[in-house]
């Protein structure tokens, strides 16, 4: 039997309406943000990963998914999104216009992991990338945004946690820092922080094995190596947060791996069950160089992505969740007069949506079918109504019958519901 590869999946059903309403749901909020939706390429040149995301980070050492093409060119499926968006940011000399550029994206990324409870070999990220400024109220516009999305989706638990790198200056030093701490008990290391060690020591602070170690908890932290201006910056990120009325903690150990991030770095997880082995939703943080090691003109950028598949997991749990929603109309077809289908379709020109039984199945398997798809309401176009010229309506969820003559169906949608 043809089965689908590790670590994907087949959404269908009330999943598969979840993850699309979910979808609906980002493309409004992004509208309202005034944020640019770009699409870029599923897969890129190898070499735009392992600069944009770094050598000695897990995604490309570990988790890419690489293929040779038929020209000979090597290929790597996008781990993640913002190297191909700085690319072409680049590409199309988007900074000529020296104007503010906020883009937003929605789609596939692969990474070869150990399929597990939140964690897939193809899974979707939502994300923003907004490119050419560097001000602490931007950051927590982000951070505020990213959360009232998770919020407006009805996540519960949700917690945000912040951090800062500092500039290059704060963070090199106390790169240096940290290498001599841990140097000490550098035989001690996993075999992969060993090799973090010299090439992205920062990453070995959230380590699956050694980050809970009491060595590593209790290892210096950025934050008292701060230069004066990477101070001021990290406060004014905390201080609009709060006039936003967002509650955070400053977690010091949370650093994100990727060699490219500056200043303010955040996640927000949430202690929703369905989500233990992967709690992290979002992730995100400023990222001053990476336009620069790109080859592009020195230019400032933040961003976030969020994980879609975690949200379908969080939400999956919550029978009550709107982003469940069913259809308002169900049109119970017992006659097969065009009657019925006119209705169907005077019912979605009127916004709607609605639905009809195409299949030669009697009422006891109509109300199956209404069982499945659970309808508001279920309109009944049987022999006595079409005898008579009105239709039964039933509010699905209270059981209510009433008649509505055939001409009034919509007034009657239009005033009750
Ligand atoms: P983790 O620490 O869980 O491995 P990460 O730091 O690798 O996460 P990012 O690269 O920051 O994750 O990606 C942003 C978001 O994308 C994550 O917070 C998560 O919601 C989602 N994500 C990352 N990897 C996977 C995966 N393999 N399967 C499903 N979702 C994922
Ligand atoms: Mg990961």
């Amino acid at each position: 039997m043809l089965q689908r590869p590790k670590g994907t999946v087949d959404l269908f059903g009330s999943k598969g309406r979840l993850y699309n309403n979910i979808e609906m749901y980002t493309y409004d909020y992004m509208k309202l943000n005034n944020f640019e939706y770009i699409k870029v390429p599923t897969f890129e040149s190898s070499n735009l990963f392992k600069r944009g995301v770094g050598e000695g980070t897990d995604i490309v050492n570990k988790e890419t998914y690489d293929f040779i093409d038929k020209g000979g060119r090597e290929m790597t499926l996008r781990p993640e999104f913002t190297a191909g968006v700085v690319r072409s940011y680049i590409e199309n000399k988007e900074y000529s216009f020296n104007r503010l550029k906020k883009y937003y994206y929605f789609g596939s990324c692969f990474r070869y992991e150990r399929p597990q409870n939140g964690r897939l070999r193809e899974f979707t990220q939502f994300g923003v990338e907004v490119i050419g400024a560097k001000n602490p109220r931007l950051d927590s516009d982000l951070i505020y945004m990213a959360y009232k999305y998770l919020e407006g989706l009805g996540i519960k638990n949700l917690k945000v946690k912040i951090n800062t790198l500092g500039d290059n200056e704060s963070r090199n030093k106390y790169k240096e820092i940290l290498k001599e701490y841990i140097s000490k008990d550098y035989d001690n290391l996993c075999d992969l922080c060993k090799d973090r060690y010299f090439r992205n020591p920062l990453r070995i602070l959230d380590c699956k094995y050694d980050g809970n170690r009491d060595y590593i908890k209790n290892a210096p932290k950025t934050i008292d190596y701060l230069n004066e201006d990477s101070i001021n910056y990290f406060n004014s990120v905390k201080e609009s947060l709060t006039e936003l009325g967002i509650d955070y903690e400053v977690d010091t150990t949370l650093v994100r791996g990727l060699d490219y991030y500056t200043h303010t770095v955040f996640e927000i997880v949430s202690s929703d069950e369905s989500l233990s082995l992967a709690s992290t939703i979002c992730g995100g943080g400023r990222y001053d160089n990476l336009v620069g090691m790109l080859d592009g003109p020195s230019t400032p950028a933040v961003g976030f992505a969020i994980g879609i598949e975690r949200i379908v997991a969080a939400l999956e749990c919550d029978e009550d969740s709107k982003f469940y929603n069913s259809i308002d109309v169900y049109i119970m077809n017992l006659t097969d007069d065009v009657f019925a289908y006119k209705l169907n379709n005077d019912l979605r020109n009127n916004g709607y949506t609605s639905d009809i039984c195409y299949e030669n199945k009697n009422m006891k398997q109509q109300w199956k079918l209404v069982d499945e798809i659970n309808p508001n309401f279920v309109v009944i176009v049987g022999e006595d109504e079409l005898a008579g010229g009105y239709v039964t309506i039933k509010d699905n969820k209270t059981k209510e019958q009433v008649s509505v003559k055939n001409d009034e169906v919509i007034d009657y949608f239009n005033t009750y519901y």
